[in-house]
């Protein structure tokens, strides 16, 4: 019996375990904001590991933000040791998940079993985004050192705080201590859900800065006595629709960018305020007439690995000063709020070839190969941890995050945990010869 043969045996007899697990896991409410039950569902898992050989740390991120006595950001590093010396391969996933929102017609935290769908489905918050990535690793882990106990390396399995709000109490603390060092660790796999066939390599860059116009205020029955910032905007959000968003269309990219669209420079507007504040939800109180004196936008913009950040930023304080020419009275101020830097990584790095290779022996067809529009936690690993060679490779539809009746596919599960204990297996199993042999099986 090949290694990949006892990989397999071992992965089908966890098929149950798996289902348990990943309900476990969603029926631990870890929303954010504002951050709670974290210590529980790593309590959870260190329980487990720590009962299958793993050395298990609970780390706290200390005056991250968000971080409180109320709401702790906690974070779980498994370790599990190898009998020789080799490469570390560590399986990153935040714990995590969004607001719960509208439009559900299933319990968000009942991890509801639906066997009538072809494969099996369970559905949640978190079912896809990502604790169904988070199960399928930590069974692929327990099924390949199962299978090959006298493998060499180590294999580690982390569970992050706070991916989506920036992941500054997962991923980002555990990088600035080292976590992610290249003498610690030298491969990573991000089990988000880009689905079974898919590796992503990485990212587009963001830049998030807020723009502000200034005006005076004045009763707004004589508006000729004030200067609107919002006609201000106003003129801004033109000339960004005259001239930014042409240029932007035509900036196109060699990243392979999913969904299409995004294989381009993109611009969000992500919020407008001028004048007086918004009034409350039901509110019957009428508004006071003024001119607005303060109006804001942020701007959300997406940039390519053949752009610049400084020329990003450059296109906006052009834009800025076209209208400044027109406008005698024009005055702003712009504030960099946010800035990621694209990532990613090479084709022929260890990590995406192994995980290839392993997708085409567990589903018969090549790999596609793929890049998130948004970022996600391996900025951090490869900007503060300096690591490389790092993907996202985990099983669920993309597009199901964050959505109502969020599910993951059971068979979804089981093939990409299948194809993680056969990258553990190219990277970690002792011997280059027989059991070299993983991927001669379809
Ligand atoms: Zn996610």
């Amino acid at each position: 019996m090949t290694l990949a043969d006892r990989i397999q045996t071992e992965i089908a007899a966890r098929r149950a375990d798996l289902i348990a697990l990943t309900q476990d896991l969603i029926r631990i409410p870890t929303l954010n904001p504002p951050g709670q039950h974290y210590r529980d569902i790593c309590d959870y898992l260190a329980a487990r590991l720590t009962g299958r050989g793993f050395q298990t740390e609970l780390i706290r991120a200390h005056g991250s933000p968000g971080d409180s006595d109320a709401y702790p950001r906690w974070n779980l590093v498994a370790r599990h040791q190898g009998a020789l010396p080799g490469d570390c391969v560590h399986f990153n996933s935040h714990h995590d998940v969004v607001e719960v929102g509208h439009g559900w017609t299933r319990d968000p935290f009942g991890a509801a079993l639906d066997e009538t769908t072809p494969g099996g489905r369970i559905y949640g918050r978190g079912a896809c985004d990502m604790k169904g990535g988070l199960a399928a690793s930590v069974i692929a882990a327990e099924a390949f050192i199962a299978a090959c106990p006298d493998y060499r390396g180590a294999i580690e399995i982390s569970a992050t705080a706070d991916e989506e709000s920036g992941g500054y109490g997962g991923v980002a603390y555990l990088a600035g201590q080292g976590r992610f060092a290249p003498d610690r660790v030298q491969h990573v796999i991000i089990p988000e859900p880009l689905h079974k066939d898919q590796i992503c390599l990485g990212h587009r860059g963001v830049w998030w800065a807020e723009v502000e116009t200034h005006g005076r205020i004045a009763h707004g029955s004589m508006p000729f006595l004030g200067d609107s910032a919002i006609r201000h905007m106003g003129a801004v959000l033109a000339e960004i629709e005259a001239t930014l968003y042409p240029l932007l269309a035509g900036k196109t990219t060699a990243m392979p960018v999913i969904p299409e669209g995004a294989r381009q420079s993109t611009l969000n507007i992500n919020a407008i305020h001028g004048g007086e504040p918004d009034r409350a939800p039901g509110s019957t109180a009428l508004p006071v007439p003024c001119v607005a004196d303060r109006c804001r936008i942020v701007l959300d913009r997406r940039f390519l690995i053949e752009e610049d950040v400084a020329e990003v930023k450059r296109e906006v304080t052009a834009l800025l000063a076209r209208v400044k020419a027109r406008r005698p009275s024009f005055s702003y101020e712009i504030r960099d709020l946010f800035e990621v830097q694209p990532t990613m990584t090479d084709r022929d790095a260890p990590i995406v070839r192994s995980t290839a290779a392993a997708i085409e022996a567990v589903l018969g067809r090549e790999a596609r190969y793929v890049v998130s529009p948004g970022t996600y936690d391996q900025k951090h690993i490869d900007r503060i941890g300096r690591l490389k060679n790092c993907i996202a490779y985990g099983p669920g539809e993309l597009a199901l995050a964050h959505q109502p009746d969020e599910w993951v596919g059971v068979q979804d599960m089981a093939d990409s945990a299948r194809v993680m204990a056969l990258v553990l297996a190219e990277l970690l199993a002792p011997g280059p010869v027989d059991n070299a042999a993983p991927f001669s099986f379809g």
